[in-house]
């Protein structure tokens, strides 16, 4: 059986930037992709208007200094394809693409405490050892399958759009129906509807929506980056959000109605994702939350032409931000057109989808193309939809069966050798998630290094330290108001999946200084175990 120092899952930005550290340690490696090409979420989200919401000067690898100068960015949040040709860039650059796997979907891996190390199967039959095992296999990779019964019994096209189809999806003259408005259907909903005969927008919950204020880099912007580059690279680091956004230290309550007001036009204005820093109260005081909540929902209400249908774009039910605040163009104001219809599944629910449509308990709306912005099963389902074998033969799905347990989301207990990248109980999904990779990566290749120096065969982390850091991760997050919402976060949106917070929500500033100190202090919370030969 053929033998890597480490096999990778993922070709995203974690899998690929994973491969260009290891071997740069001089590690072998291997990398698997289910996909026919690199790029992860940029490879599978096709979607009209997909972009990031995390602006691209920042949304963008800083390990390389001559990548940074050679690649330009056009727009302020780029668009997908972009973000895609950059990936693949940097897979020529580095030279990657020899030691990828494409089209192979890794199924199981068992670890083998005899020879410590990992066996990996894949879906073509074929299986290869190694060493260490890393999961870059994405939060938000797995597509949550459409709950409704008759999917495969429609005539029409339907597409999700964490899949979409690589050919050009034409929608001229059809009549559309988008299921889901979180961020994928609020990005695609403005450009289907400019296309479409006719849209229906089938909403369950509503969601807090800002406008992203994209437009072209300019030459200024680009020079200023270029200039002051590495410190803003390292403030992104030490920051909560791993991201250039202004953190307000005040209270929301403490400033008089109008300062609250202008600081949140300030941030309505700048676009995108600002809002989350504009008060240190926002998501720990319910009352302090519900200023920025009334400040959008003001907004929708101004946005809107028919105050019914603006009343039922109103989201209520939940503090603003504890669901990932969405970054649009255009989303509420295509509510105004003619062309159309928002249909709130609240009040008459889908019931199933019919060769011809979508039945609501209101009746049937017949279409033509189904879009399912649905979302994902987020953070573990990737995970554990390989069928992860650790000591003893434990799996992974059923140690987590409760909820994931980590050691700062990047190791398990009882599964030796394996990393995760941006896993469970780390800051992930709430960050600029290419710090965190970058991050977690750097932090495993210099753990493997650590290693190798000592001639270590093994590490996992202690039951003590995974314990308390759970602990920890759980405490953090009941200061604040991010488990109330029913979002992917808690895994509220699967059926059946247990309920519990899944990211650490300390900030990514400050979990590096814990990750950091965990490093310096000889790999704190790991139990190491040693080579034969040197043990002897
Ligand atoms: P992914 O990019 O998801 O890559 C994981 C890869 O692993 C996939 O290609 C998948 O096919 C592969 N894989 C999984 N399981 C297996 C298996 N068993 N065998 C083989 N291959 C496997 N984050 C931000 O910070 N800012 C943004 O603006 C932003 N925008 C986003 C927009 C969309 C539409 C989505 C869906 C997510 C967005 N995210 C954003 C989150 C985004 O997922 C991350 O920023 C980042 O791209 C994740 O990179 P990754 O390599 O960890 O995972
Ligand atoms: P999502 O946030 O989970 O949204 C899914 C939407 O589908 C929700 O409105 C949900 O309603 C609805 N839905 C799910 N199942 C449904 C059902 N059975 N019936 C009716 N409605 C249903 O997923 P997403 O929009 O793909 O985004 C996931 C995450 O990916 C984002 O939060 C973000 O982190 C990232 N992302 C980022 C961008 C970007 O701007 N760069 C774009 C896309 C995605 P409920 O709320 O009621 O469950």
């Amino acid at each position: 059986m053929e033998h890597f120092d480490v096999v990778i899952v993922g070709a995203g930005f974690a899998g690929l930037y994973a491969l260009h550290r290891l071997r740069s340690l001089g590690f072998s490696a291997r990398v698997y992709e289910a996909a026919s090409g690199v790029g992860g979420t940029w490879f599978w989200n096709r979607y009209p208007g997909a972009r990031c919401d995390v602006e691209s000067l920042e949304y963008s690898y800083s390990f390389s200094d001559e990548l940074e100068q050679e690649w330009q960015w056009t727009e302020r949040y780029a668009s997908q394809p972009e973000i895609l040709r950059y990936l693949n860039y940097v897979a020529d650059r580095f030279n990657l693409r020899t030691h990828i796997q494409l089209n192979t979907r890794v199924t199981a891996a068992g670890f083998d405490e005899t020879a410590n190390c990992w066996t990996i199967q894949t879906d073509g039959g074929s299986a290869v050892s190694a060493a260490f095992f890393i999961l870059a296999t994405g939060c938000l990779s797995k597509p949550k399958a459409l709950e409704y019964k008759g999917l495969e019994s429609f005539q029409g096209k339907w597409y999700y759009t964490g899949q979409w189809p690589h050919e050009r999806v034409d929608f001229t003259g059809r009549r559309v129906a988008v299921i889901g408005t979180g961020s994928s259907g609020i990005q695609s909903i403005p450009v289907i509807a400019e296309q479409a005969a006719h849209l229906f927008v089938f909403q369950r919950t509503p969601n807090f929506s800002i406008p992203a204020q994209n437009r072209p880099l300019s030459g200024d912007v680009r020079q200023d980056w270029a200039t002051n580059r590495g410190s803003y690279r390292q403030a992104a680091r030490v920051s909560p959000f791993g991201m250039l956004v202004e953190q307000g230290t005040g209270s929301a309550l403490a400033v008089a109605p109008e300062v609250r007001e202008n600081e949140y036009e300030k941030r309505w204005q700048r676009g995108g994702l600002s809002m989350y820093g504009a008060f240190a109260d926002l998501f720990v005081d319910p009352q302090a939350n519900q200023t920025a909540a009334e400040f959008v929902r003001t907004k929708i209400r101004a946005a809107i032409r028919d105050p019914e249908v603006a009343e039922r774009l109103l989201p209520k039910s939940y503090p603003i931000g504890t669901k990932r605040i969405c970054s649009d163009t255009g989303y509420y104001e295509t509510f105004n057109r003619d062309n159309v219809t928002l249909v709130d599944t609240c009040a008459t629910p889908i019931e199933e989808i019919t060769p011809t449509g979508l039945r609501t308990t209101a009746g049937e709306y017949h279409v033509d193309s189904i879009v399912c912005a649905t979302g994902f099963d987020a953070i573990t389902g990737a995970l554990c939809h390989i069928d992860i074998q650790g000591r003893g033969g434990a799996r992974l799905r059923e140690k987590w069966s409760a909820g994931p347990r980590t050691y700062l989301g990047v190791a398990t207990t009882g599964f030796p050798n394996l990393f995760m990248i941006t896993g469970p109980g780390s800051p992930s999904v709430f960050s600029n998630m290419v710090v965190s990779i970058e991050q977690h990566v750097d932090w495993i290749g210099g753990c493997l290094a650590w290693m190798r120096d000592r001639h270590a065969a093994g590490i996992e982390p202690t039951e003590d330290a995974e314990n308390a850091w759970v602990a920890h991760v759980n405490e953090v997050s009941g200061y604040t108001l991010f488990p109330q919402a029913n979002s992917w976060y808690v895994g509220a949106n699967v059926p059946g999946k247990v309920r519990v917070f899944m990211p650490y929500v300390g900030g990514v500033g400050a979990y590096r200084e814990k990750c950091d100190a965990v490093a310096r202090n000889g790999y704190e919370g790991f139990a190491l175990s040693m080579a034969r030969s040197s043990a002897a």
